[in-house]
């Protein structure tokens, strides 16, 4: 299967060549077979020796052919609100670009997907004293959030493959722990911090490329409507685009409990896919400030922050492309101020559609005095947890399948005041018109009982660690199918009681 490389080709600037490495005793340990088979691949070919050399661009060349090669991106960030003008893939390679026929991907968002490895090596990018390396673990906590998302319709960047190199890694224990490669898959790695890298680094016709490549590979649709339109709008109608797909992506990371933990502007993805999973968690007893990442002492990526810090990665994006927006300087920045706040009008709508659904209220015809009231319920429902201390994953499930237990979720003191809740919540059922049948489909597509509950991750991953894979692959296997409750998993319906003490690291 032929890889191509239209990205690294068109932007000499954005891509360095650069050589994964690939120890010699490394082997494929896991193919992703549902999306090996969603991209035509064959899963059994991909853990051979030859799927292996594919998958790491360790192409045999015949003398005078090119051997095609493998590139490091280059990208800036903003880190903690703090300029990076240069980071870059400092552990990663873009191995190819695969063409997909449209057959093969219902759940993918554009017709060529990036194969990229993450842990693959030092690159020109590397930070000196970094290892290029990943360890084991947190290649797997990217195949576990992955394909949770994926069964949730998240958009997402997902596992192809896992790579063990036989190498080890020093990380937060002096004792050494097992490396490993994921190959990842991703519609693209362009992110908005690609723009910054771009705005400091490239001459103003490369800047205007990138745009409308952007625009085709995410975008194609919106490509071809404002082919009429004058070259300027390129940026702005992108600038929308990102920013509806963002709004999108964020709402459903609500509805979920996820917190990124590190919502840099290199990690985030202009085709509005979920990326780099690294000290990222889902809340369990309700907090809105929670915060599980040991990296983030001032709480800035705290679940309730992600709405404003993403709709402030897209101010930094939308000032990276203001001189391409309008030749007048103040009508760009009018233009921008817009996109912004119609992300913050397109997030709430979301948002409430999402946490209606949650609730099992149709909005399909709610009244705007209706909505404003459901509004306003939503927010004393995240109160009411936060108050009785209630698991936000478990409450919602309860509600779908089991309401008259709400009440036994918590003490003998909140009981009634869940009563009440509920029979709150009925009337509203009510009033907007909701039929109970309606109102159970809307939560059974909503409300999961299994998640990639924080505990239970990482406890999968220490022994993966220990080289045993079977708790990772079980849990897989009830994340991918996370509304159905199966006999011998309920360990992993429920977090430990010490849960919210837990802390992420990077990886
Ligand atoms: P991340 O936190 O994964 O988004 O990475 C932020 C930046 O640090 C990127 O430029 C990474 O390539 C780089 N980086 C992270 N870990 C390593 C590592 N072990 N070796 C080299 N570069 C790294
Ligand atoms: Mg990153
Ligand atoms: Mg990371």
């Amino acid at each position: 299967m032929q890889l191509e490389q239209t990205y690294a080709g068109t932007f000499p600037d954005l891509a360095v060549q650069a050589h994964p490495d690939i120890p010699a005793q490394s082997r494929v340990s896991w193919v992703n077979e549902p999306l090996a088979q969603d991209l035509g691949l064959d899963a059994e070919w991909l853990a051979s020796a030859e799927g292996l050399k594919w998958l790491t661009g360790q192409k045999e060349a015949e003398p005078g052919e090119d051997a095609g090669s493998s590139y490091a991106l280059a990208y800036s960030g903003f880190q903690f609100g703090h300029l990076s003008p240069v980071l870059g893939d400092g552990r990663a390679h873009l191995i190819g670009e695969l063409p997909v026929a449209d057959a093969h991907t219902p759940d993918i968002l554009s017709h060529r997907v990036d194969l990229h490895l993450k842990g693959s090596g030092r690159t020109p990018f590397s930070r000196p004293g970094s290892d290029g390396k990943a360890p084991l673990s947190a290649v797997w906590r990217e195949v576990i959030i992955g394909e949770f998302f994926a069964a949730m319709n998240v958009p997402t960047s997902r596992a192809l493959a896992v790579i063990e190199t036989g190498e080890t890694v020093r990380r937060r224990s002096p004792l050494p722990e097992p490396a490993a490669i994921v190959v990842r898959v991703a519609s693209s790695h362009i992110r908005v911090g690609t723009f910054q890298y771009a705005q400091m680094n490239m001459p103003i016709d490369q800047r205007k490329r990138l745009v409308d490549y952007a625009l085709e590979r995410h975008f194609p649709h919106l490509k071809t409507q404002e082919h009429a339109l004058e070259e300027s709008s390129s940026a702005l109608t992108l600038l929308q685009a990102v920013a509806e797909k963002q709004a999108d992506l964020v709402a459903q990371w609500m509805g979920l409990g996820f917190i990124h933990g590190v919502l840099n502007t290199d990690n985030v993805l202009v085709s509005g896919e979920s990326i780099d999973f690294g000290p990222c968690a889902f809340v369990d007893e309700f907090r809105m400030n929670a915060v599980f990442s040991s990296i983030d002492r001032q709480g800035r990526y705290a679940f309730g922050n992600q709405p404003g810090i993403t709709q402030w990665n897209l101010a930094r994006f939308a000032e990276s492309l203001l001189d391409l927006m309008a030749e007048n300087p103040n009508d760009a920045v009018d233009d921008a101020t817009a996109v912004l706040a119609a992300f913050d009008e397109r997030f709430q709508e979301r948002w409430v559609q999402i946490f209606a659904a949650k609730l099992g209220v149709s909005v399909e015809n709610i009244s705007t005095a209706h909505r404003e009231q459901l509004k306003t319920f939503i927010g004393q429902t995240l109160t009411l947890l936060e108050k009785h201390s209630l698991d936000f994953t478990e409450f919602f499930y309860t509600l779908t399948h089991t309401p008259e237990q709400i009440s036994l979720l918590s003490g003998e003191d909140s009981a009634e005041e869940l009563m009440d809740w509920l029979s709150e919540l009925m009337e509203f059922r009510g009033v907007t018109g909701t039929a109970e049948a309606v109102s159970r489909s809307l939560m059974e597509g909503a409300n999961p009982l299994y998640i990639p509950r924080n505990m239970r991750v990482d406890a999968a991953l220490r022994e993966v660690e220990k080289g045993n894979s079977e708790p990772v692959e079980r849990l897989l296997d009830a994340l991918r199918q996370p509304m159905t409750r199966r006999d011998g998993l309920e360990d992993l319906e429920t977090a430990p009681d010490n849960s919210r003490f837990f802390t992420s690291f990077c990886g």
